[in-house]
């Protein structure tokens, strides 16, 4: 027995020894040996429990703290042990009452002080997320109970009756509008519920495409569509995945394209000629005019100007890719007055449509972009606990996978020759097959592909099998961020109410089979419609916001959260983080900096957003400088960053120093990725000039149509 002792205290030794070292693996090791000899002693738990924790395993770091304290209740560390457990694992009432309880037998104690008092800051901190969210829904019900009233008074001042909808005024209206990657989709909340509004050749869905024709024609939707075969160079798509970035992080997609995409101030702009002259245009103008027609299409359904809309993004957007899509909107002529997250949509018109309540998980795979997002569903308020994604995953690149593959096949069939080659209207054409081919797989087995190059034809055929195997890894990408949120909201799979797939790509079977198998055969939820329920979700918002009076409606509040995390740049290029992803919005968060130089006056502050350590590995959103600083030696002056994001998830951040009361403030807007005042209004007015040069060709066609009939 004394024998089995002094071993297991041996391996206690080695494992101190490892702990030291920073080897956490090893040490694990020797204490779990040390417990294996003797698993009486309650200081190989703490030990052990230390390790854990050091490794990240907040189960286990926890599990050794209660051993320890079974073992020895009158120990005051262990309650030290068991506090921080509690603490990592989120626990924030049990750990305090842990470190309260070590107290007691050692009331001095620095470490459980110390714990103690971080434990209260943290309930504090979360009592006041807790207070900002009823804050934000009280002003948000203030803001719907003003607007009604302003309605009704203005019904009476007009002596118009009111419509059951509440809506007495054409700029009541706010529509609901999916501005997708390869599809967009605009509705409205009418005579009691939403509907979906068809564009001018009865589709309720409009390519997100536009197009110039050699003869300065500007097509949008599905014209445009129709035609990009022919006319590669001059048809522009897929834009939401370069809008709001800078030129070299959009240089992967901007590869792709076969239209001619250049940096100018760090920039993407699209060129081409129109009638003759150059011109260039900013993603945010295309997209302005996939936006300018969803806004016809309303305005053709409804018979009156719209003015406003409730714009949806990936939940994944970041602040740079949010505002571009707040510009777009401006030079479409648009109000913005709400972004919305796609999935978060899409949550509220499947919640609603089914009365659900508890955890939901929406699951969109779209064209072009991937969200999922983990929400909780209860009388009326739809939280969002946590979100994740990958604006560069979608269809689109289940297509070129395909494509990539057929090139080759080609080659193969045609002796080595590369038939496609940079024949850019092959390209295209061979892309569109890939995508018919692709729908079709979804339902049958194999599919046939033909296309024409140069008048030759070239046809073969793929097997559903084949196509899965070419995107099996872009398929398990999407699991990892189903992943990722159940983590980030400390949930299980088991949890999980209901799964809702939405988006086109959630047709493919094997992302079905995977998720199905991921949540142990549970049935996922085909029902809402996979290409309206976001704009159906926009829509209600919309309705929400202008004032409709309806029983479903009175009591639902939106909560959701910041995707990525923010933070400033400090010494050394570390990222101090300021709001933790998964943050819910809106929300203000202020931590103290403060100098790194003696008598350094100004300071230069630097905002990034990502989940690396060091600023390099993350996305610099904007920087400013706050001068005014007290003089003094380095680390005395106290500098207070404010991060605040809105309801939209639009971040203003400033920065005071506390002695002397000198401020800054951004709202994140004049670094690379973005448009200055002055080019927002020049793009406005284009849009404008365009808008009327489409007009003036529409009349003299019907001056054509007339004179031929006479
Ligand atoms: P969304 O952006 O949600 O409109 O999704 C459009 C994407 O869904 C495009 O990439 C389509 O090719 C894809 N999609 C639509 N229907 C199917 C289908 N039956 N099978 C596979 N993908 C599809």
């Amino acid at each position: 027995m004394a024998d089995t002792s002094a071993k297991a205290n041996e391996a206690k030794k080695l494992g101190n020894a490892a702990y030291t070292k920073k080897d956490y693996a090893a040490a694990l090791g020797h204490f779990t040996e040390a417990i294996r000899l003797d698993p009486t002693d309650h200081v190989f738990y703490s030990n052990r429990s230390a390790c854990r924790a050091q490794l990240k395993d907040v189960d286990g770091a926890l599990a050794d703290a209660q051993k320890c304290v079974e073992l020895a209740p009158q120990w005051a560390k262990g309650y030290s042990r068991l506090g921080a457990s509690y603490y990592a694992a989120g626990e924030l009432r049990k750990s305090l009452q842990a470190y309260g309880d070590g107290l007691k037998l050692e009331p001095g104690s620095a470490v459980l002080t110390e714990g103690l008092v971080l434990t209260q800051k943290a309930l504090a901190a979360k009592a006041s997320e807790i207070a900002e969210n009823v804050r934000a829904a009280q002003q948000e019900i203030a803001t719907r109970e003003a607007t009604r009233a302003a309605a009704a008074a203005e019904a009476q001042a007009q002596g118009s009756n009111a419509g059951s909808n509440g809506h007495t005024v054409a700029e009541d209206i706010i529509v609901g509008i999916d501005l997708g990657t390869t599809f967009s989709c605009v509705s409205v909340w009418r005579d009691g519920r939403v509907q979906v509004l068809p564009n001018a050749v009865g589709e309720r869905t409009t390519p997100s495409y536009v197009a110039f024709t050699e003869e300065g024609e500007r097509l949008i939707g599905q014209p445009a569509k129709a035609q990009a075969a022919r006319n590669p160079g001059r048809t522009f798509y897929n834009i939401k995945r370069i809008i709001g970035q800078g030129y070299h992080e959009a240089l992967e997609e901007v590869k792709r394209f076969p239209f001619d995409v250049k940096e100018k101030d760090g920039k993407p702009v699209i060129n081409i000629d129109v009638e003759g002259k150059p011109r260039s245009f900013a993603p945010e103008e295309i997209s302005a005019m996939v936006l300018e027609q969803m806004k016809r299409t309303a305005e053709a359904n409804l018979g009156f100007e719209v003015k406003r809309a409730v714009i949806t993004v990936p939940a994944y957007f970041n602040d740079a890719q949010r505002r571009s899509t707040q510009t777009a909107a401006a030079i479409a002529g648009l109000k913005v007055e709400r972004i919305i997250n796609e999935p978060t949509a899409a949550a509220l018109a499947y919640g609603l449509d089914k009365q659900t309540e508890g955890l939901v998980l929406v699951f969109d795979l779209g064209g072009g972009t991937f969200d999922v997002s983990l929400l909780q569903i209860e009388g009326g308020m739809f939280k969002v606990l946590a979100t994740a994604g990958d604006t560069h995953l979608g269809g689109e690149d289940f297509d070129a996978a395909m494509q990539d593959h057929l090139i080759g096949v080609f080659k193969k069939q045609n002796k080595g020759k590369d038939v496609i080659g940079d024949n850019p209207r092959a390209c295209r054409q061979l892309r569109n097959a890939c995508e018919r081919a692709k729908r079709m797989l979804s339902s049958a087995v194999s599919a046939d592909v033909e296309i024409t190059v140069n008048g030759e034809e070239y046809n073969t055929s793929i097997s559903r099998a084949t196509f899965e195997k070419l995107n099996g890894p872009l398929f398990e990408r999407c699991l990892a961020s189903v992943k990722r949120v159940l983590d980030d909201a400390k949930v299980s799979r088991e949890l999980v109410d209901q799964v809702v797939l939405v988006g086109g790509s959630t047709r493919i079977p094997r992302v079905q089979e995977l998720l199905q198998e991921y949540f142990n055969g549970k049935q996922l939820c085909k029902s809402v419609n996979p290409d309206e329920a976001v704009a159906y979700g926009a829509a209600v918002q919309g309705a929400v916001l202008s004032g409709v009076r309806d029983k479903a409606m009175n009591a639902l509040i939106l909560v959701d959260v910041c995707p990525l995390t923010l933070g400033i740049e400090t010494e050394g290029r570390v990222f101090a983080k300021v709001v933790p992803r998964n943050t819910s919005v809106p929300c203000s968060r202020t931590r103290e900096f403060t100098t790194v130089e003696d008598y350094q006056t100004s300071v230069d502050v630097r905002v990034f957003e990502g989940e690396r350590s060091i600023t390099d590995g993350n996305h610099l959103l904007g920087e400013f400088v706050i001068s005014g600083i007290e003089r003094a030696k380095r680390g005395v002056p106290k500098i207070d960053v404010t991060f605040e994001i809105n309801v939209s998830g639009l971040l203003t951040v400033t920065a005071r120093d506390q002695t002397t009361g000198a401020n800054a403030k951004i709202a994140i807007q004049n670094d690379r990725g973005r448009h200055s005042q002055e080019d927002v209004e020049r793009m406005i007015a284009e849009a404008e000039r365009l808008r009327l040069v489409d007009e003036q060709r529409v009349r003299e066609a019907e001056q054509e149509y007339a004179e031929e009939d006479d």
